[in-house]
């Protein structure tokens, strides 16, 4: 059975690279697919909740102390606006390097763990634990087992890819794209190809 809250087995390799967009609002589809569809802080997915209006563009190192970073791609990550706003502009360590399986670990009730002091302060630093968090982790992990057993279906749309993947090879960023290979590795080229997996 797929986990609904299993983090990466290893830091974050960035697959795409556009550039020169005048809005960092036009890095959206670029970094849904880069980050799965789902908040890289607490992993909650686009497919649970209403979407629209759920996900914030995250400036890593903020906007704030650095702005000649704003639009940098690679300065920017996918965010539920829960875990963007509690982060706000405070400096914490990158959580596509420390946020990763097996060392942090949501248990069954719902609690994450952690096993090194950076993910540990990461995971206060955003409030990983905060209680409304952890109570969203459990129903979710109770309502996918119970899914898993009794409805295959919507075991399957619930944790599937949305219907939507982005169509990046249709964008032209007007800075160009540094790493044009991470286009047929997106989930939509992989999807045509059939290798994309029914569940994530
Ligand atoms: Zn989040």
């Amino acid at each position: 059975m797929t986990t609904p809250f299993r983090y990466p087995d290893g830091p974050h390799q960035r697959l795409h690279g556009p550039r020169g967009y005048a809005s960092y609002e036009s890095y959206r589809p670029w970094l849904r697919d880069e980050f799965a569809f789902r908040c890289v802080y607490c992993l909650t997915r686009e497919a649970w909740g209403p979407f629209t209006g759920v996900y914030a563009l995250d400036h890593f190192v903020a906007a704030s102390l650095r702005p000649g970073r704003r639009d940098r791609y690679d300065n920017l990550l996918y965010a539920c606006v829960s875990c963007n706003l509690i982060k706000g502009s405070r400096r914490t360590p990158d959580p596509t390097a420390v946020l990763l399986a097996p060392g942090v670990h949501v248990t069954a009730d719902g609690m994450l763990h952690a096993d090194s002091p950076q993910a540990a302060r990461r995971m206060e630093l955003v409030g990983l634990n905060r209680p409304r968090l952890r109570e969203f982790r459990e129903l979710w992990i109770r309502i996918v087992q119970l899914a898993a057993v009794a409805e295959p279906d919507l075991y399957r749309r619930l944790l599937s890819f949305p219907d939507d993947l982005p169509d990046l090879q249709r964008l032209r960023p007007p800075g160009g794209n540094t790493r044009p290979a991470g286009i047929t590795a997106s989930h939509l080229a992989r999807r045509q190809a059939g290798a994309l997996p029914a569940t994530y």
